[in-house]
């Protein structure tokens, strides 16, 4: 089911989750039992717990939103894979 956003005049957002077929234009404040009328966005769907559906998620969102670093990613961090995996190459000469 979809998620969608009702906001409140004096306490703000709140999202909530209905049947597409069957949400509200307003409801009741969880916080202060004022009206929170729905606010204009799209449906969010897919928003879920496992690995496929973060990924997806972090995939659409990289295009609008894209990560920001302070700098480069050292290369430190990655594995270097082998050029060779025969054993008498370790006793080449090395450079
Ligand atoms: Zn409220």
């Amino acid at each position: 089911m979809p998620t969608y956003l009702f906001r409140c005049a004096t306490c703000g957002d709140t999202e909530r989750v209905f049947p597409m077929a069957s949400v509200p234009a307003t409801l009741d404040c969880p916080a202060c039992g004022a009206s929170a009328r729905r606010r204009p966005t799209g449906a969010v769907l897919g928003v879920g717990t496992s690995p496929a559906m973060r990924l997806l998620d972090a995939t659409a969102r990289s295009a609008s939103e894209p990560a920001v670093v302070p700098s480069v990613p050292a290369a430190g961090g990655r594995r270097v894979r082998p050029v060779t995996t025969n054993p008498l190459h370790r006793r080449l000469p090395r450079p």
